[in-house]
């Protein structure tokens, strides 16, 4: 008599090893037509003209699915401005860790008032932020770098992945002036982790070029900036720096400056570039 629970296991296991050979093949294919995207997009946008014009080209090539993650710092409020200026159909949310200072919450309220768009407030989500609170308290990412990682990872991470979910294409403020890490940042990247590509308008401009813009604009930015705060994230972490200090030594100032990532640009289409000045 024949054994039907061996017959249907070898059944099922043929199926699910087509399963995963038709799923890598699909993955294969989507990662090597994002790549082939990402690499039109960045050799386009590095003879586009104005940063108005580059977010224009960008949307113009996708118009379903562009996504712009704010975190109020100057390089964001630059790409910010030049969003509106070009009446791009781009989503523009932020995240609200909880933990912002009070001037960051006041740039919110200004930018919203000057360019007349939604920024979409992005929260933790509660669950996760009730766990974390509960086991490590409410000063845990003090104790720890791994505390401090597990903070960074429900109130940013994991509110930004769920944003991304589904998004096509990922403005960032990015430049890579901002540090000598980030010397040989694209304009276009694809994102095998995130399944996007990861777009960095602002990656030719210097810190002269970003300041001559804001002042020409009159772009509302981040009173703090003019406080001793280059780098602003959140209140609990961040700090002013004196004179002739890394722009970095104000975020997590108590860790080595080569554990000061929050996990927000991951390794990946960028592998070992660090977070903009402004990033939250
Ligand atoms: S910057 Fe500090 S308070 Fe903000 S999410 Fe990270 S560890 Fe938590």
């Amino acid at each position: 008599m024949p054994n039907w629970r061996h017959f249907t296991n070898e059944d099922d296991m043929s199926i699910q090893v087509n399963l995963r050979q038709n799923n890598a093949a699909y993955d294969s294919a989507a990662t090597a037509a994002g790549e082939a995207s990402a690499r039109i997009l960045d050799a386009q946008l590095g003879n586009a003209g104005t940063l108005a014009e580059r977010i224009g080209l960008i949307v113009s090539l996708h118009p379903d699915g562009v996504v712009f993650s704010t975190s109020l710092g100057m390089e964001d409020q630059a790409v910010l401005h030049a969003i509106a200026a070009s009446s791009a159909a781009v989503d523009v949310f932020t995240l609200d860790t909880g933990r912002h200072f009070p001037e960051t919450l006041e740039t919110i309220a200004a930018s919203v008032e000057r360019y007349g768009r939604d920024i979409r407030i992005v929260s933790p989500e509660r669950r996760a932020l009730d766990e974390l609170i509960s086991r490590d308290g409410v000063l845990g990412f003090r104790q720890s770098l791994a505390g401090r990682k597990a903070c960074c990872d429900v109130r940013k991470v994991q509110p930004l992945d769920r944003e991304l979910a589904g998004a096509e294409v990922w403005i960032t403020g990015l430049r890579r002036a901002q540090s000598g890490g980030r010397g040989d940042l694209p304009f276009a990247s694809f994102d095998a982790q995130r399944g996007l590509i990861k777009v960095n308008p602002l990656a030719d401009w210097s810190l002269a070029d970003l300041e001559s813009y804001i002042e020409a604009n009159r772009i509302p930015i981040n009173p703090l900036h003019a406080r001793g705060f280059p780098s602003i994230g959140c209140q609990t972490c961040t700090r002013a720096i004196k004179p002739g200090e890394d722009i970095r030594a104000g975020r997590w100032w108590w860790e080595s400056a080569d554990s000061k990532e929050c996990g927000l640009h991951s390794p990946g289409a960028d592998a070992g570039k660090r977070m903009p000045g402004g990033e939250a």
